[in-house]
């Protein structure tokens, strides 16, 4: 396998050079509209305000002086972009992103204000990708596939080592789905400190790739209908879904309202801003109160770049 638990052990004196550990609460009142102990990390927190983060700065760090200098492109909706301009600035390394025209505007305007090249391309990420993988080709910058690079998963594996470390009694983990580089590393963690703890994926089902790609065991296509940002991927990724298969227990599919549901409990009782992908988690935990109840679970905020519509929605 092209990831393992000591890489994401060695991941942790990378990322905390540059990020210090992210808290983990449970809230009363959030306990009790859920019927179970939840505690959620806090990953919205982090400076470009989602868990990517972790990943970017393994990656670079992981990059040869030569490599760095050419620099990267890569595509995203948004979080991966902002990550690798994060990490490729403090590392003085030329980052470009192509991004979908409908990406998130302030995703786009975030991740070039860290200096960051930004490209809007096309209507979806598959066009972007090819776009980044013409550029890579002409100007000799390493192309960052998002899903399939072992650094980034070794890098966002820390956030489930804190979590882990913090409650190693956990009944069940569950973690938002795009490519699936944040349930890959969170299996590969969870079977090493914690085997009995559940690591269950969650996905919208309006861009079920990843979901159909874990039930089928092949990487499969599916249309990208959500407007959750974060989650919206149209393909399954190869090196997570091979991590995913025998270390996810479970996966969930909810819907958009779902998770716009969750986004209003998350701020009415967590004090917590969540974007999308961030509250899909509680999401998860909400669809299925009989399997959760009275159970302890650890819900993933992964991020809270809402975007404008979301904010309106959450009034
Ligand atoms: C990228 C992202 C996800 C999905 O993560 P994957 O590793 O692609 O599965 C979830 N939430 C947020 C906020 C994200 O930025």
């Amino acid at each position: 396998m092209d990831l393992s638990f000591a890489d994401v052990a060695a991941a942790r004196d990378i990322v905390y050079r540059h990020l210090p550990p992210t808290p983990m609460w449970s809230y009363p009142l959030l306990d009790a509209a859920v019927g179970a102990t939840v505690f959620v990390k806090h990953e919205n927190v982090q400076p470009v305000g989602a868990f990517k983060v972790r990943g970017g700065f393994t990656l670079l760090e992981a990059m040869s002086a030569a490599e760095r200098a050419r620099g990267t492109v890569s595509y995203s909706t948004g979080n991966h972009a902002q990550s690798m301009a994060y990490a490729s600035a403090i590392y003085g390394a030329p980052c470009r992103v192509v991004m979908p025209e409908s990406a998130s505007p302030a995703k786009a305007e975030a991740t070039a204000a860290l200096g960051a090249e930004v490209i809007l391309h096309g209507p979806d990420l598959e066009t972007a990708q090819r776009h980044a993988e013409d550029l890579a080709r002409s100007t000799g910058a390493r192309l960052i596939s998002p899903g399939d690079t072992p650094e980034l998963l070794a890098g966002v594996g820390t956030l489930y080592l804190e979590i882990l470390e913090a409650e190693p009694d956990l009944d069940a983990i569950l973690v938002p789905i795009g490519s699936g580089t944040g349930a890959a590393a969170a299996a590969v963690v969870a079977s090493k400190l914690a085997p009995n703890c559940r690591v269950i994926g969650v996905q919208s089902d309006a861009s079920r790739a990843a979901y159909d790609s874990w039930r089928s065991g092949e990487l499969v296509k599916r249309p990208n209908r959500t407007r959750v940002d974060g989650l919206a991927t149209g393909r399954g990724f190869d090196l997570p879904q091979r991590l995913m298969r025998d270390g996810l227990s479970d996966f969930l599919l909810v819907t958009d309202d779902a998770i716009t549901e969750a986004q209003r409990l998350m701020a009415s009782r967590a004090h917590t801003l969540a974007e999308g992908a961030g509250a899909a988690p509680l999401a998860g935990v909400l669809s299925r109160p009989d399997e959760f109840a009275g159970k302890r679970v650890a819900v993933v905020c992964t991020g809270g770049n809402a975007n404008a519509g979301e904010l309106a929605t959450l009034g």
